[in-house]
């Protein structure tokens, strides 16, 4: 160029037009063009083009996106074989296209798989020489277009590329807008932390051949590191006569190398397989590489671990003629030996048997949280039978539903639960039962593992809760996994807190009993107070306890953790465990204390994965960890297929864990219970979870969310339809869908939105509320209700639930300040709890944002500024301002505090319930 340039300056003729001139005059017809109307027309097909598109194209990174972008980048290099480059170049041209088409398209197909996005902008150069003069001319003329591609409806191959040529061809027509000057026109979004538009590129290069022939000059073109781009993840490709010599730039702040190169390979094989079959849908090509995949397979199982082949109770009943001395269950004052509780479980057995109960038999157990309900649970499974819990809390007309759906043939329950436990099966009640006369020995007969051992149910999507089945071989692969992985010995203290209608608490129930620990049972409505749950663990030297991430908050709120020097390991399951929650945790309870958090649904034995926390994590979401002893857990794609690391896909369970299924559900069961194409056992199933999860570098997975629309609420798993179809049972409804949403209340609550239907008067939220009731446990009737004229939908027709309203608060009562100090006082503590600014007297807690969460917060505010001897529940009784105000400012001598269960009047069986905790003496 020097050489040239020399030439022309000093005026010397030269071989070649004079460049340079001609360089100038391009940019000043440019220039005009730009400023003409051609140039408009351009900018505008740009913007109706990118109209909407994502402005960032997340791919899972190695690391978590800088806030601002580095610049360094680095390469891996790789080759696409000549005859793979001429297949796909030939499937490109019988459909009209280019080499560069095909390659683009298999581009956008690998993203599309790797980010789950349908909706992806990626960037390319063109040469930029569209007129025909500018061919002699030397200078850098490159454009970069923004190609959006399209990629919904999962296309095959053939498909998309008929899609790329389109999008292609019309790119190339409006080529003309510099692309900085297309980017400020746009007034694109911009980001220190990723390149505007788009974040991908892919070039092509055609044989370039020898460099051009210039006299007196030798020239030839060098490989050089594309130094272009950087901050793009970027494709380079170079057609040679070996095929196509390809580079993977990328940002070195984003991606290992490792990482790329794997996805180098994954490139390659998705492109074999669309050439050998371009009428694939995109789903369906394959990425991993054969080793791959069985690696991914391999390490989806937990490890192997020989578990005793005797069912539960089996387990306890040995443990028992080991130490029959030893405490097996504390309640209040109430203390049973292990002989003692095994003596009563066996009575009970016997008469269960004497009443029909054997293997495979459903019966019902409605019972406070007690030293009974210990022992009728392990009398119905002593018997042969399978408990199904009825919380003597829900509704009676959920009661009835689950007792008939289960089809118990029998109800074990107490006279005080009549109310309850009372309806169309027959009734054992244990406190009236005289069971003396029964033997107190073990039972005998077949003691067979793959028995059914409990059925528990979960909220039905299809409008019904539904029965999981699961059989004591799964329960004590659970049970045995838990005591070796840490080390629970007969030192432990198990606090039983969950309801029992919740697997978590069969672990609670079964793990110290067959361990020789000790299980102190809180008592009922105690798992709601974490101030009791606090003070029962200090008094009995808990170790081991169990909490949902929204409980474990409320929890260490509390004042006197460090006191609780007993306590060894805290498990979190039920929902995502926040990373900001699980540092808390580890920073308040003392340095002695680890937190565990487990992974698991109702289908498949309670937990199936569990991961360590630790202060030091990595800054991403705590992970679920890995698969318990003998079950795998395996992240797939829709086809089954694993999907790679980082990529986001569905978690599937398999192993000896996976339940049996739904109670008279077959074909709810073939939905969710699939085929399990990992295992030689035959008939063995896969559990699919719904829930979207991915893998992390180091083999632990990470959750990411539902792929429907099932919600967790501090823990409790809810089918939104559910409550919808209960909704809609009321006559004077046409629509309702009922979200979560949090809408600043600090908290998230169920909103119902519904539609009267035509020509009636909507119902009042009192009556929907008392609707919802009669058949919804209380944490399944909505925080909030909306009525609207219709619900709005989508183009597409369905409920569009991103436009339904915030809900106004509680519109269908008038405010009432409050008057006496006692009500400003509790006002104050409610506006503080709920975070809000204006509370009525008539206000209920419960319609406002309250839940029973937030009540234990209040609870302890209220009992801190009055004198009243007071109880947990008191609150769940009295939920007004004013209510709340009369009852702390009663004379206690005339109105005694009472709690639900001393008001029920049970204890016929001479038992004391749990006095610990929050009693406290007058002032
Ligand atoms: P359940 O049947 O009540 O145990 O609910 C199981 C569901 O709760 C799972 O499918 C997950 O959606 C969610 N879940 C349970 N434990 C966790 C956890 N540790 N992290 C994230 N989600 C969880
Ligand atoms: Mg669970």
């Amino acid at each position: 160029l020097a050489a040239l340039y020399g030439a022309f300056t000093r005026g010397e003729p030269s071989p070649l037009p004079p460049l340079a001139i001609q360089y100038a005059d391009y940019a000043a017809w440019q220039r005009a063009r730009l400023a003409g109307e051609e140039h408009a027309r351009q900018v505008e097909y740009w913007r109706a083009r990118l109209a909407g598109a994502p402005v960032l194209l997340d791919l899972p990174t190695d690391r978590p996106r800088p806030a601002m972008q580095g610049t360094g980048a680095a390469s891996h290099r790789f080759r696409i074989p000549r005859p793979l480059h001429e297949r796909l170049s030939a499937l490109a041209r019988a459909q009209g296209g280019t080499p560069f088409m095909a390659v683009a398209a298999a581009w956008a197909a690998l993203l599309h798989r790797w980010s789950g996005e349908d909706d992806l902008v990626v960037g390319t150069p063109v040469a930029g020489r569209t007129h025909p003069q500018t061919e002699p001319l030397i200078g850098f003329f490159v454009q970069t277009l923004a190609l959006r591609m399209d990629l919904s409806g999962d296309p095959s191959f053939h498909a998309l590329l008929g899609r790329v040529r389109r999008t292609t061809v019309e790119a190339y027509a409006h080529q003309e807008v510099p692309f900085d000057q297309l980017v400020d026109e746009l007034k694109v979004e911009r980001s220190l932390s990723h390149p505007p538009v788009f974040q991908a590129m892919i070039t092509l290069q055609n044989a370039s051949g020898a460099g051009p022939e210039l006299p007196g000059l030798r020239a030839e073109t060098v490989g050089a590191e594309v130094g272009a781009g950087e901050g793009y993840l970027a494709l380079y490709m170079e057609e040679d006569e070996r095929g196509l010599d390809a580079v993977l730039r990328y940002p070195t702040d984003l991606w290992d190398a490792a990482t790329m190169e794997r996805v180098a390979g994954h490139l390659l094989t998705l492109l074999g397989a669309a050439a050998a079959d371009p009428d694939t849908r995109l789903s369906r090509l394959p990425l991993l590489s054969d080793d791959e995949r069985a690696r991914l397979v391999a390490e989806a199982a937990g490890p192997p671990l020989e578990v005793p082949a005797l069912p539960a109770h089996r387990l306890f009943e040995a443990q028992a003629a080991r130490t029959p001395d030893a405490v097996a269950v504390v309640s209040g004052e109430t203390v049973l030996s292990y002989a003692e509780l095994n003596a009563r479980a066996n009575r009970l057995a016997r008469r269960l048997r004497a009443l029909g109960v054997g293997p495979e038999r459903r019966v019902g157990v409605c019972l406070h949280r007690s030293p009974e309900l210990v022992a009728a649970l392990l009398a119905v499974v002593k018997a042969g039978g399978a408990y199904v819990p009825l919380d003597p809390a829900d509704p009676p007309g959920r009661l009835a539903y689950l007792r008939q759906d289960a089809g118990v043939s029998l109800v074990v329950s107490s006279s005080d639960l009549a109310h309850a436990a009372g309806g169309d099966a027959p009734v054992l009640w244990v406190d009236r039962e005289p069971l003396d006369g029964e033997s107190p020995e073990d039972l005998d007969g077949e003691a067979d593992l793959d028995g059914l051992m409990y059925v528990i149910y979960t909220s039905g999507s299809t409008g019904r809760p539904k029965g999981a089945m699961n059989a004591h071989r799964g329960v004590v692969n659970r049970l045995h996994w838990m005591r070796r992985e840490y080390g629970i010995g007969a030192d432990d203290v198990f606090l039983q807190k969950t309801p029992f209608s919740f697997d978590v608490s069969v672990q609670e129930f079964f793990l110290p009993l067959v361990v020789g620990a000790r299980l102190v049972v809180a008592r009922p409505e105690g798992h709601r107070d974490p101030g009791y749950l606090r003070e029962v663990m200090q008094a009995q030297a808990v170790t081991w306890v169990h909490f949902v991430p929204s409980m474990l908050a409320a929890f260490l709120e509390q004042p006197g953790l460090d006191r609780l020097t007993a306590l060894r390991r805290v498990f979190s399951s039920g929902e995502a465990l926040p990373r900001e929650l699980a540092e808390r945790c580890l920073a308040r309870l003392p340095a002695t204390v680890g937190l565990h958090n487990l992974y698991g649904p109702t289908e498949a034995a309670i937990d199936v994965s569990f991961w360590p926390c630790r202060s030091d994590d990595p800054a991403r979401p705590v992970p679920i960890g890995r698969a318990v002893a003998n079950t795998r857990l395996h992240v797939l794609d829709d086809a089954l297929q694993p999907v790679p690391p980082a990529v986001t896909g569905e978690l599937y369970i398999g192993g000896v864990q996976v339940g049996r299924g739904y109670l008279r559900r077959p074909g709810l069961t073939a939905e969710r219970f699939v085929p399990d194409p990992f295992s030689a056992t035959r008939g063995a199933r896969l559990y699919r979870t719904g829930d979207r999860a991915r893998l992390r570098p180091d083999g632990a997975i990470e959750c990411a969310g539902r792929v429907d629309h099932q919600v967790k609420l501090r823990g409790l798993r809810i089918e939104p339809g559910e409550i919808e179809t209960a909704l809609l049972a009321h006559p004077a409804l046409r629509e309702a869908v009922v979200v979560v949403r949090a809408d600043g209340l600090g908290d998230a609550r169920l909103v119902a939105y519904v539609a009267a239907a035509e020509g009636v008067a909507a119902p009042s939220v009192g009556e929907l509320r008392a609707h919802l009731g009669a058949t919804l446990p209380d944490y399944m009737v909505p925080g909030a209700f909306v009525t609207l004229d219709r619900l709005p939908l989508t183009a597409s027709g369905k409920v569009d639930r991103r436009a339904l309203p915030a809900p106004e608060r509680a519109p269908e009562r008038d405010y009432v300040p409050p008057t006496t100090p006692a009500q400003k006082t509790i006002a104050g503590f409610w506006a503080e709890v709920l975070g809000v600014e204006r509370v009525g007297v008539e206000d209920n807690f419960f319609e406002i944002g309250g839940h029973s969460l937030l009540v234990a917060r209040l609870f302890v505010r209220i009992r801190e500024a009055f004198p009243r001897e007071m109880v947990l529940v008191d609150l769940f009784r009295h939920t007004t301002v004013a209510a709340q105000a009369a009852f702390v400012t009663e004379r206690p001598d005339e109105a005694p505090a009472v709690t639900v269960s001393q008001q029920r009047g049970t204890d016929r069986a001479g038992l004391r319930r749990a006095s610990v905790g929050t009693h406290r003496g007058r002032r």
